[in-house]
This record gives structure tokens, sequence and C-alpha cells, in this order.
């Protein structure tokens, strides 16, 4: 798949609109979705041009995919989540309804989130 360099997060990397960051690194962005459905509700992204997260498992470096697992558990525990608990979730294409093709983790937490729907 393509990667669409007008997507909403890539406007976000680059500066374009703002956003409010809770963590950043060399491959990471971190900040709070704009229509939270919890408490807490972050989306992690990476900085490379990953469309979806096939894209990212497939294409992305040993380093930037244990990168992002590991700002995963900074960010969680710099929330103070592990111990109230706290649901991640991703979407991939057309039947998950994925709206922005850029890969994207949700990180939910800060009340009970009841089932999976
Ligand atoms: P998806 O359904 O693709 O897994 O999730 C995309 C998420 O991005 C949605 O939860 C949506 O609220 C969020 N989102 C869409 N546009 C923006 C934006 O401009 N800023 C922020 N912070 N979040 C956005």
């Amino acid at each position: 798949m393509a990667y669409d360099t007008k997507n909403v997060f890539a406007k976000i990397l680059r500066g374009e609109i703002p956003c409010q960051r809770v963590y950043e690194d060399e491959h990471v962005l971190a900040f709070k979705d704009i229509n939270p459905k919890a408490p807490v509700h972050i989306l992690v992204i990476p900085k490379g041009e990953y469309a979806s997260f096939m894209e990212f498992s497939t294409h992305a470096s040993q380093d930037e995919v244990a990168n992002f697992f590991a700002a995963i558990a900074k960010i969680v525990k710099a929330l103070k989540l592990p111990e109230s608990g706290f649901r991640l979730v991703v979407n991939n294409g057309p039947d998950s309804g994925e709206e922005v093709p850029h890969f994207h983790m949700h990180i939910l937490g800060g009340k009970r989130l009841g089932g999976m729907a």
C-alpha cells in the first residue's frame, strides 16, 4: 500500500497541525486522541512512513519495532496505568474501521473499559 503523505498523522509529524504530545523519541511520537474514548486515550505512532500495522511489522527495522514497544511501556508506566490496567488497540484495514492510514496504537485506560465490542 502506498503511503499517503497527506494523512493527518503525517501532518502532525511535520508539525503542520498541532497535537497534545505526551512522549517523543527518535522513532516514536505519542499524543492525546482528539476524540477520546476513555479518560486516558493516547495514540502512539512511529515516525517512519508505515501505512498500517502490516506495513510496520513487515518493513520496519528491528530497532524501530523494539523501540515502539519500549515506548509503549514507558508511556503506560509514566501514566501509572499498569496497576489499574489498560488496553492496547490496533485497527488494520477496512473491517477494523481504521480511519488514519499511518500505523498507530491506541492506549486506553483510566476507567473500567468493559468488553471488546
Ligand atoms: P483508527 O480508527 O484509525 O484506529 O483511529 C484513528 C484515531 O485518530 C481516532 O481515535 C481519532 O479520534 C484520532 N484522530 C483523528 N484525527 C486526529 C487529529 O487530528 N488529532 C488527534 N490527536 N487525533 C486524531
